[in-house]
């Protein structure tokens, strides 16, 4: 048994408990611990996890996880809710992406390795606990405080998995998602450079569960209209797996990306957006200019073909290669059925 599926056999049915999950300690003896929230429906049922904060910045996850989880009418619940509120905790309290200890993405490390670097074993501690017990996971995102999205869903098909497609269109349409974007999990142009197999969602799916990102605006501040979507969003999917006796019907219309990728500045200076996330550019409209130091537009960022606006960036200091915006250029609309 692990110390969550221990805590939760001990909890009283139609409660909630919270703890710690110990990795390790700092220099000047403190924990590094994983908190998490445990919480236990009236009858058995289901588990879903939920991850927030793997990247330390992405603070709306935390809210939407835990505002989640705090308003569950466990009376009526069956089955068991785990949210884990900060995944990365010294990512967390750095206001980072990433752990000052080594700068590793955690969620390229996952199952993680228990002799390994410090984020290593954090994730090596937290995975022991996902994979014993759960259905379903749920890793939110954010993109970095540089740039404005709307909440989209990511989710990846593995190549042995047997959770087919549908089932997290579904539940990402939950979210009321701008969109939903297949992930590929071999090496993609326009795609950030990492080992994509090392993503939390991506190793429970390789258990053949259901696990997918939802994307949740931007780092490092709160938005609280894409932190409450987040929230009623979790709280589709708990009784889409049988959590709650109201089955939700699904968001109808959803646009599903095939392929996507960053744009990048072709020189330094000032980027100014001419745009808004879930805008569709047609050939020769602009995301925005970027104009030099003194204010002359040294470069209009057009596109050859119609692009669908998935975040623009809002920070207008960008050096030669600094991403400006992120882009579907093949998507194609997907109606989804009520069960
Ligand atoms: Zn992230």
């Amino acid at each position: 048994m692990t110390i969550i599926t221990d805590h939760l056999a001990r909890l009283a049915p139609a409660s909630r408990g919270q703890g710690r999950l110990v990795a390790g300690s700092t220099a000047t003896g403190a924990e590094i611990s994983i908190p998490y929230i445990a919480a236990r429906g009236a009858a058995d049922g289901p588990t879903l996890w939920v991850t927030a904060t793997v990247h330390g910045d992405e603070v709306n996850g935390t809210l939407a996880a835990l505002d989640f989880v705090r308003n569950l009418d466990l009376a009526a619940m069956r089955g068991a809710c785990i949210v884990i509120p900060a995944a990365n905790p010294l990512a967390f309290d750095a206001r980072a992406k990433t752990a000052p200890q080594d700068g590793l993405d955690i969620d390229q490390q996952f199952p993680g390795a228990a002799g390994g670097l410090t984020t290593q074993r954090v994730a090596d501690r937290l995975w022991r606990e996902i994979e014993r017990a759960g259905d379903c996971l749920v890793s939110l995102h954010t993109l970095t405080a540089h740039f404005e999205a709307k909440p989209y869903g990511v989710y990846k098909l593995h190549p042995d998995g047997p959770v087919a497609e549908d089932v997290l269109l579904r539940h990402l349409s939950f979210y009321d998602p701008s969109v939903a974007c297949l992930m590929p999990t071999v090496k993609a142009a326009g795609e950030l450079p990492g080992n994509i197999s090392g993503a939390i969602d991506y190793q429970f799916q390789a258990l053949g569960k259901a696990a997918f990102m939802v994307e949740l605006g931007a780092g490092s501040r709160i938005e609280w209209p894409y932190v409450e979507q987040g929230s009623a969003g979790l709280r589709r999917t708990a009784a889409e797996i049988g959590m709650f006796e109201d089955r939700p019907a699904p968001g109808g219309m959803l646009r599903k990306v095939l392929k996507r990728r960053h744009v990048t500045a072709d020189t330094g200076g000032l980027f100014r957006a001419a745009c808004t996330p879930g805008d569709i550019l047609q050939p020769g409209s602009p995301l925005g200019v970027i104009t030099d130091i003194f204010g002359d537009i040294v470069d209009t960022v057009t596109f050859a073909e119609p692009v669908l606006v998935i975040a623009a960036r809002r920070d207008p200091v960008v050096a030669t290669g600094d991403r400006i915006g992120f882009v579907a250029t093949a998507w194609e609309s997907r109606t989804l059925q009520s069960a």
